[in-house]
C-alpha cells in the first residue's frame, strides 16, 4: 500500500519514511504543502501522515481542500500542536486520527493499520451520485429507490469509485484499493468484477452511471 507523508522536518519525514518502508509500505514524502496537496491529489494514497506546521500551506488547509474536493483519503494528523482544541479542529475537519509528537513509532504504526482496516476512511454515511444511493455503513446501495444486490468486492469496487465522483479512477488506482497492491495486473479480474458491477448498477436503468474511459480508467458519474 501506498501512503503519502506530508512533513518538513527532514529528520522526521526520513524516521517515518523508513520506518514505514520496514513495515511493508511504499511511502512518498513532501516536504511542503502545495507539492503535499498536489501528490494527494494526483496520487494514490491509501493513506496520508499530515504534519500541521508547513510552509507555503499548512495542514489544516491541506485537509480543507482535499474534503471540498470529495477526496476522501484517510488522514492521520501528526503534529507537535497538543492543545485540546487542535485535536477537536482536526477530527472535525474530517481527519481520521490525530497523534501529538514526541511519539512512539509503533503507536504512530497501530493507528495506521487500525485506520486501514476501517477501509476506505471516514466516510459520508449515504453517498449520492444521480440516483444512486451508496450507504457505506449498512452497506446497502439502491438506484431510483430499487435495492441493488451487490458481492462485497462489487460493493468495494463502487465505493471506490465513489470515492471521487466525476474523476477518472485508474485500473492501477482500483487494483490497488479493492484488490491488493501486489495483484497480478496482467489478469481480466478487474473487468470482470466491473462487468457486474455494471450489470446490477447501470443494465436496469435507462442512463448508465459507470463509464469507461479506454486504456485509463473508470468514472463514476451522473451525466
Ligand atoms: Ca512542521
Amino acid at each position: 500500500m501506498r501512503l503519502l507523508v506530508i512533513e518538513d522536518e527532514q529528520r522526521t519525514a526520513t524516521h517515518l519514511q523508513k520506518g514505514l518502508r520496514e513495515n511493508g509500505f511504499v511511502v512518498d514524502v513532501a516536504y511542503d504543502g502545495v507539492e503535499g496537496l498536489q501528490l494527494a491529489r494526483i496520487g494514490a494514497y491509501a493513506l496520508i501522515v499530515l504534519d500541521v506546521m508547513l510552509p507555503s500551506m499548512d495542514g489544516w488547509e491541506i485537509l480543507n481542500q482535499l474534503r471540498q474536493a470529495g477526496v476522501r483519503i484517510p488522514v492521520l494528523f501528526l503534529t507537535a500542536r497538543d492543545k485540546v482544541e487542535d485535536r477537536v479542529k482536526g477530527l472535525e475537519m474530517g481527519a481520521d486520527d490525530y497523534l501529538v509528537k514526541p511519539y512512539a513509532f509503533s503507536e504512530l504504526l497501530a493507528r495506521i493499520r487500525t485506520i486501514l482496516r476501517r477501509g476506505l476512511g471516514k466516510q459520508e454515511e449515504v453517498l449520492r451520485i444521480g440516483d444512486l444511493e451508496i450507504d457505506s455503513r449498512r452497506h446497502k446501495v439502491t438506484r431510483a429507490g430499487q435495492n441493488l444486490y451487490l458481492s462485497r468486492r462489487e460493493f468495494v469496487l463502487l465505493s471506490c469509485l465513489a470515492q471521487s465522483p466525476g474523476e477518472v479512477v485508474s485500473r492501477t488506482r482500483i487494483v490497488e484499493q479493492v484488490w491488493d497492491i501486489n495483484f497480478d495486473t496482467g489478469t481480466n479480474i478487474v473487468e470482470a468484477t466491473m462487468r457486474r458491477l455494471r450489470a446490477k448498477v447501470d443494465d436496469p436503468f435507462e442512463k448508465p452511471l459507470i463509464h469507461n474511459v479506454r486504456g485509463v480508467g473508470y468514472v463514476l458519474e451522473a451525466r
